[in-house]
């Protein structure tokens, strides 16, 4: 089996990129939190891809809002966080941690992260060397702490940081110019964050997707990675909220 990796570009206000997973000999497809339907079903459309699975990463409204469109002229078994069936009551796949589940042979592993969202999950897929961790871990970044708390934040991202240092980091949206910018504000002297910024900086003037990153990559220049203690990560978080 051979997988490739696409990617919609939104292109909306909050800057949502939708995740595919592509086997390459059937063409079907995964699309991961589909924030709008007919972006989803276009591009299917122009690339000649069956859309088999939908897997979302937490309930916010910029991660599902395309699956009731999408469900509506055919079954997709959709996939989801069990701990929020009440605000996503069309999942048919509650998903926990630790659960397993397979694509075409891939085995997709869950990992819950508490934090951004209290059931929010992501999907490890070690064969793929890929984690897509919607709204938790961002490049240089991580998600706002609307609904978990600092401790349970501070051990979610600690788990995505105990991955292979290898592993690609797919994550939801495009912030990773502001939180650069950010990161250099905490870490001023930190060589690789000054350099990861220029580079980010860059890719951004030509247009250019900064994603996927990789775990080896956060560890040395995101600093909510890097923190030491669920206080110090509460005190940076609080200072990104007012940036
Ligand atoms: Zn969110």
């Amino acid at each position: 089996m051979n997988f490739k990796i696409h990617v919609i570009d939104v292109k909306n206000q909050l800057q949502n990129y939708i995740w595919l997973i592509e086997e390459t000999e059937s063409h079907d497809v995964v699309a991961i939190d589909p924030t709008e339907a007919h972006l989803v079903e276009d591009y299917c459309a122009t690339h000649q891809l069956h859309l088999k699975q939908v897997w979302l990463t937490h309930w916010h409204k910029d991660h599902i809002g395309g699956v009731p469109e999408l469900i509506a002229s055919q079954q997709i078994p959709i996939y989801g966080p069990r701990a929020e069936l009440s605000h996503i009551p069309f999942l048919t796949h509650p998903l926990q941690n630790d659960d397993h589940f397979k694509f075409h042979g891939l085995k997709i592993d869950i990992i819950a992260v508490p934090g951004h969202t209290l059931g929010h999950i992501v999907y490890f897929i070690d064969e793929l060397d890929s984690v897509f961790c919607g709204d938790t871990l961002f490049a240089m970044g991580c998600g706002r702490m609307f609904e978990g708390t600092a401790e349970q934040f501070y051990h979610s991202l600690n788990r995505l940081a105990a991955l292979p240092p290898r592993t690609k980091v797919y994550c939801t949206h495009e912030y990773t110019l502001s939180n650069a910018k950010f990161a250099l504000h905490i870490e001023p002297k930190n060589l690789a964050i000054q350099q990861r910024a220029e580079d980010i900086q860059n890719m951004r003037d030509l247009g250019k997707i900064t994603l996927p990153s990789t775990i080896e990559l956060e560890l040395e220049t995101n600093p909510f990675l890097r923190v030491e203690s669920a206080d110090e990560f509460a005190r940076i978080r609080a200072l990104k909220d007012n940036f």
